[in-house]
């Protein structure tokens, strides 16, 4: 039997970064993933790479520039006729994209000497892992044996019964990432961060999008100046949110999936030619034998752990999405990382409070840190400073004025709670409010930055003016 210092289960962006790490600290380390691509083969990068954060901004990217010409292109004094989709030649760039940076792991994995096992790996006592090479049979399995062993198995998307995905009519995000043709009504069960961003591509290309949600509050855990401002600019965009609605059945038919739902005590029906269901994502335990060798899971499944990310067994860490904290790929990356150089004995913590929230849509939402709903329940003594990007130089120089940049800081010290954006490329301006608060830093400390003009990033030098009614340009 192989034996390793590491073994990781699960090549997903904790679990391939783990890896990498842990090789570079002079661990002889491998990798057990089962994955596998469309077409059936093999492929490194979880979720993230092949069915999540890069097709679906692949194609939000491609969407985008074609909502761009339709619809703003010509207040730049740029009229395009003749405007066509090629809605296969968007779906090929973005499966060339995941190629590319699945293959580009494989290399990554070379250089840095992490062997990869290709198939489901499942934990056996002693510290042991039996890898099953995918299409093959048992008698293919062989085991392998490890001082650590980290698991990182991600998650899939959470099942609705109601709604069964056969992944032709009613289908999960990663059917709705592959349509061949733009659905002409869409139907999105969900209105969290898939379902908006699966919904503003295919409502960008042309489908009608409806939304339903089983909340009565729009983005709950988003700060309500951004959900309620971001509620009116997705509603004018043309996706219609259905907010209390109970999805109670579906049905099929060869032409149209059938909704019935309940809303505000109303039985309600929609047809629809594609349904997407979004209602979150569940850890991957099965198939781990988690139960044969005692490994304690939380009542949602989750794989328990604690601050650094060790189970309840010696020499057993648990990263990422199978584990308690945002289903976000930096959150695994980053955990992963943790738990490789803690092997090495480096004194390492991750700050979950700090880990930054992006949605994708246009204007896109992010934020870091509380919400005002979360800082009156703790009873806690803050401000905020507000700027809209109406009075953005750079937002107008670009025509993209939608949304607004707020800070939360400290009452009596200053220091930031919170910071919520929403703007365009939120995802890229957020980054100066996490290393402020990763600092301990204060309003003040942003206020006192200098930041370049004209950016988009002056809006978050003048919300922090506007915690202290100082700000320039309002
Ligand atoms: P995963 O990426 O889920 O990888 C786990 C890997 O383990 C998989 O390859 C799986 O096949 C393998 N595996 C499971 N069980 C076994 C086993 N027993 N043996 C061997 N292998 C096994 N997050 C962001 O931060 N930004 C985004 O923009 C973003 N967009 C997303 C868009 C969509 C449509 C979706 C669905 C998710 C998105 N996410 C995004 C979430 C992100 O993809 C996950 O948080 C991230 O992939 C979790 O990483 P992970 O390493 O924990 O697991
Ligand atoms: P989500 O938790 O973001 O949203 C699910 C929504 O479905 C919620 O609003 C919930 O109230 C609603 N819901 C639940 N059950 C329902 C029902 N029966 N009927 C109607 N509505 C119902 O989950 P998601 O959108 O599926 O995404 C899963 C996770 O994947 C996210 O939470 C996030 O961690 C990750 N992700 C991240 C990104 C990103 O970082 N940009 C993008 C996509 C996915």
């Amino acid at each position: 039997m192989k034996k390793y210092d590491v073994v990781v289960i699960g090549a997903g962006p904790g679990g391939y970064l783990s890896a990498i790490r842990c090789a570079q600290l002079g661990f002889s380390t491998a990798c057990v993933d089962g994955e596998l691509s469309a077409n059936g083969k093999p492929t490194l990068g979880g979720v993230c790479l092949n069915k999540g954060c890069i097709p679906s901004k692949a194609l939000l990217d491609s969407s985008h520039h074609y909502a761009f010409i339709k619809n703003q292109a010509a207040e730049h004094g740029i009229n395009v006729s003749g405007i066509r989709l090629d809605i296969h030649k968007m779906i090929s760039r973005k499966e060339r994209l995941v190629q590319k940076l699945t293959r580009g792991i494989a290399g990554l994995f070379k250089k840095n000497g992490v062997e990869w096992l290709q198939g489901q790996g499942q934990l056996l006592e002693g510290n042991q892992v039996q890898v099953t090479p995918d299409g093959k049979h048992p008698p293919d399995t062989y085991q392998v044996s490890a001082k650590h062993i980290i698991i990182a198995t991600g998650s899939a998307p959470t099942k609705l019964p109601v709604a069964a995905i056969d992944q032709n009519r009613i289908v999960d995000s990663t059917g709705a990432l592959a349509f061949t043709e733009v659905p002409k009504r869409l139907g999105i069960i969900g209105a969290g961060v898939i379902g908006l961003e699966l919904g503003s591509v295919w409502s960008r290309m042309g489908a009608e999008v409806v939304i339903l949600e089983a909340l009565d509050e729009f983005l709950a855990p988003v700060d309500r100046d951004i959900a309620v401002a971001a509620a009116k600019l997705f509603e004018k965009q043309g996706l219609d949110i259905q907010l209390g609605a109970r999805v109670t059945g579906t049905g099929l038919n060869n032409h149209e999936v059938s909704v019935a739902y309940e809303q505000a005590g109303e039985k309600q029906k929609l047809a629809f030619d594609k349904l997407v269901v979004a209602v979150g994502r569940s850890p991957n335990v099965a198939g781990l034998g988690a139960e044969a060798v005692g490994l304690a899971l939380s009542r949602r499944g989750a794989i328990e752990v604690d601050n650094y990310c060790a189970t309840n067994l010696p020499d057993v860490y648990a990263i990422g999405d199978v584990v308690r904290g945002p289903m976000l790929a930096h959150k695994a990356a980053e955990e992963g990382i943790m738990v490789a150089e803690r092997l090495a004995g480096q004194d390492r913590a991750l700050n979950l409070e700090l880990v930054p929230w992006v949605i994708y849509t246009w204007p896109e939402i992010a934020w870091v840190g509380k919400t005002e709903t979360e800082l009156q329940a703790a009873g806690a003594k803050y401000k905020t400073g507000l700027f809209p990007m109406a009075a953005s130089g750079r937002a107008q120089a670009a025509g993209d004025t939608d949304g607004m940049m707020k800070m939360i800081s400290a009452a009596d010290t200053d220091q930031l709670l919170g910071v919520h954006i929403l703007a365009p490329n939120a995802s890229e301006l957020v980054a100066e409010a996490v290393l402020a608060m990763e600092f301990d830093g204060s309003a003040e400390d942003i206020a006192r930055t200098i930041h370049a003009h004209p950016t988009l990033s002056e809006a978050m030098h003048e919300a922090a003016l506007a915690t202290d009614q100082r700000a320039l340009h309002i």
